[in-house]
């Protein structure tokens, strides 16, 4: 039978993150030693203090609907959030929970893009950002950087992008998956350039703004002038290993905030009730508690570094937060290793997983094709092994 799907399914790319954890799955299921750094998920547990709200929350009967934008007492618990790490205001009817950040994510792309409206995209970016603009039947284009520059873009760059069409930029810091923390300095810069362009709107992702290793983050919101336009994500899954809890969050204006609850209306009626109950209870720790993933996460960053340093044809840089190394391997691009020819990033990641037995993902998939993301949340043990067998694959 030919494809009847519609035009919209068929156009969409599936994630490649979770198609290389999927594939990584299966060959794991076949019996096959894998270790995964594909995926970028926390490997501890959900803190104890979390669990037992969630438990509590199950025991006091939480099983109905909640408000479609989140129960009052987790708005209020996000806004002190905003207002304790961000420095910025927001008031209950600014606030949407949602099914986690990509959620958010997909909302705000839905309520505000209209077909051939133009999205600016940073590269390298998370994956699910163009496939979410390509839903939403818009186009995007991507502004490139190297690891020559950490990965950031220029103010010059930015404006020599933006068309009569541009109507949203994402910004992504602490970075997936280059890892790269854009300071204030930076951020201003940037906005400075905003500035001439008022129909242009910023959606902030600072998902992993606690996984981060000393550099300062900054909301992109924080900036009074941005602050109407500027639309900021966060969520539970990564400072909390709550990744399969599905709870995200946007501080937005008003009118978008509100559009996006009328999405939810229509397609979830809301978050799951005990996760978000969970979620109250993450929020409103004090963020040291998560100090000891942090410190971890900090310690194999800096034994990934190493290790891959002393592969000839991995350049690096040193990436300041989330979890992830964005080395650029193009210097294995024309090679034959073990008989396999390597023409570009994906055949080299395919390469790993087949001679290494480590899967992590094409740098294309993030609009980088000179780089593979290597995700570090993984035992210490698991990684040194996996460094060592790229390292023989490589030799
Ligand atoms: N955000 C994580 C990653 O980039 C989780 C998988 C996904 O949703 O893409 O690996």
């Amino acid at each position: 039978m030919s494809n009847q799907l519609s035009d919209r399914i068929n156009n969409l790319p599936a994630s490649a993150t979770l198609a290389m954890a999927a594939k990584a799955r299966e060959l794991k299921g076949q019996g096959k030693d894998i270790i995964g750094l594909s995926l970028g998920e926390p490997d501890f547990n959900t803190p104890d203090f979390i669990k037992e709200a969630a438990k509590q929350a199950i025991d006091e009967n939480y099983n109905s609907y909640s408000p479609v934008d989140g129960y009052a007492d987790l708005k209020d618990a996000v806004i002190a959030k905003f207002k304790r790490d961000n420095n910025l205001e927001y008031k209950p009817s600014q606030i949407v929970v949602s099914t986690g950040a990509k959620q958010s994510i997909a909302n705000t792309l839905q309520v505000l893009l209209n077909p051939g409206d133009e999205v600016l995209l940073p590269a390298p970016y998370w994956v699910s950002y163009s496939a979410l603009a390509i839903l939403s039947e818009a186009t995007y284009k991507e502004i490139p950087s190297s690891i020559d520059t950490d990965f950031k873009i220029t103010p010059e760059q930015l404006e020599a992008a933006i068309t009569p069409k541009t109507k949203l930029i994402l910004f992504n810091s602490p970075n997936n998956p280059s890892g790269t923390i854009y300071s204030e300095a930076d951020y201003r810069a940037l906005a400075a350039v905003l500035e001439k362009y008022p129909n242009i709107y910023v959606l902030s992702d600072e998902i992993y703004e606690h996984i981060n290793y000393g550099a300062e983050t900054f909301s992109f919101a924080a900036i009074p002038s941005m602050y109407d336009r500027t639309i900021t994500v966060n969520g539970v899954a990564k400072a909390f290993a709550m990744t399969g809890w599905r709870i995200g969050y946007i501080g937005a204006p008003e009118w978008i905030a509100r559009a996006c609850n009328k999405m939810q209306g229509q397609i979830t009626s809301g978050a799951n009730c005990i996760a978000q109950r969970a979620t109250i209870a993450a929020l409103e720790a004090p963020v040291s508690k998560i100090d000891y993933m942090v410190e971890e996460f900090h310690k194999r960053r800096d034994i990934v570094l190493e290790l891959l340093g002393e592969i000839d044809g991995f350049k690096l840089n040193v990436p300041e937060g989330a979890f992830y190394v964005f080395p650029d391997v193009s210097a294995f691009f024309g090679k034959e290793l073990n008989g396999v020819k390597i023409e570009n990033a994906s055949d080299f990641a395919l390469y790993l997983l087949e001679y290494a037995n480590v899967a992590t993902v094409t740098g294309d998939a993030f609009g980088a094709p000179d780089c593979i993301r290597i995700s570090y949340a993984a035992s210490e043990e698991q990684i040194r092994e996996a460094i060592s067998r790229i390292a023989k694959a490589v030799s």
